[in-house]
């Protein structure tokens, strides 16, 4: 019996436009445009487009994008930028990497993003900026956050590397703070083949700065007005990213509907917590996440059955020995700790099939040792 199912597979997504990006890429190589250049372009302005916003900043990755972004913002040493733990290490290494602090919040419990409660006693007079994560493909709570943002002059930046095209009250993610920055690592849901980011920005001063800092702080070749970086995208991730956004939204859609199938069916099984969907939001499930006691046992016996989950993240950024000199031990974000105990990522990209989530709840509830009647009664 194969019962396998993969927590993601790229051969799917790419094998049904292959032909389309070999064609591409031979387009590329036809013209010599690897570094930069007219397919990125090409790609800004559509991912500007699909954003909803004036400008988009083609980057070698999201962390680039990270960094760029609160560089350009003027964010340096002696700033604190506050942020959560909950997140991938990149979010904090960008703001570490400025010469800045980051500083963690908690998480709200129910959507697994920054809590706006906590963010006001966070704020010192060097915060700089807040960097929200739309954790999952979920969008922060981002009308509190812009609030606090505005009343105590910071900059946000939002960390949408997991919500390309996610919604909050009908603006799309990355079109809110003054920054909005993605990843294009080839499992985000919008994929290189390879390593590419995005900037997104509603301010023509601020992406033309962020275009000169990724390319050697050079406006006119040779002629270096400030020390920038090498963080382009490759004319190959423009050229492909042009095919695979043409697919973005249908493919978002269909991880929304794999996710209410999901949910549908776990409502019948006790111990599970499912992803809660604030009210603000469309979002775009880059991970289906539960929640539930155990997780490390049921984890590995998923993994024996076939079924490949994942956890994001394990350990808190907080906890990581790379910030252990911030001095923040056990216990100083409780929520965010309790989490990363609990979390469990199913396998979730939009090729999945109905079948292969129904496996995937059947195994669980084999592992859980619940009676298979459950599962016939919640479909
Ligand atoms: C993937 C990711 C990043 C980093 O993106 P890279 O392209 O891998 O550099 C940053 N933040 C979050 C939340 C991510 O998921």
């Amino acid at each position: 019996m194969s019962n396998n199912v993969p927590f993601l597979n790229l051969r799917a997504q790419h094998d049904p436009i292959k032909v389309d990006l070999l064609a591409a890429f031979a387009q590329v190589i036809d013209a010599n445009a690897f570094a930069g250049g007219p397919f990125v372009a090409r790609f800004e302005a559509e991912f500007a487009a699909f954003c909803q916003t004036r400008h988009a900043v083609g980057v070698g990755n999201g962390t680039d994008a990270l960094w760029f972004a609160l560089l350009a913002l003027g964010v340096g040493p002696g700033d604190e930028v506050i942020t959560v733990s909950a997140t991938f290490m990149a979010t904090a290494e960008a703001i570490s990497f400025t010469g800045a602090k980051p500083v963690f919040v908690d998480i709200d419990e129910a959507t697994y993003t920054m809590d706006p409660r906590l963010i006001v006693a966070a704020i010192t007079p060097r915060t700089k900026a807040i960097i929200p994560v739309h954790l999952y493909g979920q969008m922060a709570d981002m009308d509190p956050i812009m609030d606090i943002a505005r009343r105590h002059k910071l900059y946000v930046v939002e960390d949408a590397c997991q919500a390309h095209g996610a919604e909050y009250k009908g603006r799309k993610a990355g079109a809110i703070g003054d920054a909005g920055c993605f990843s294009m690592y080839p499992g985000k849901n919008l994929g290189a083949l390879g390593e590419a980011g995005a900037i997104t920005t509603n301010d023509a001063a601020l992406a033309e700065k962020m275009k000169v800092l990724r390319d050697h702080g050079q406006k006119v070749k040779y002629h270096h007005a400030s020390i920038g970086w090498n963080g382009r995208m490759d004319g190959i991730q423009g050229a492909a990213l042009s095919i695979k956004l043409k697919a973005l939204a249908a493919g978002n859609a269909a991880r929304r509907q794999h996710a209410e199938h999901y949910t549908r069916l776990l409502a019948g099984i006790e111990g599970i917590t499912t992803p809660v969907v604030a009210a603000h939001g469309i979002p775009v499930f880059h991970l289906y996440v539960i929640r539930l006691q155990d997780r490390d046992r049921v984890l590995a016996a998923l993994g024996e059955r076939g079924v490949a989950c994942g956890i994001h993240y394990p350990i808190p950024v907080h906890l990581q020995p790379a910030y252990a000199s911030l001095g923040l031990g056990k216990g100083a974000l409780p929520v965010t700790e309790r989490c990363a105990q609990e979390i469990l990522s199913l396998p979730m990209f939009p090729e999945l099939t109905a079948g292969q989530v129904e496996v995937v709840v059947r195994e669980l509830q084999g592992v859980l040792g619940s009676p298979a009647a459950t599962l016939a009664r919640a479909s």
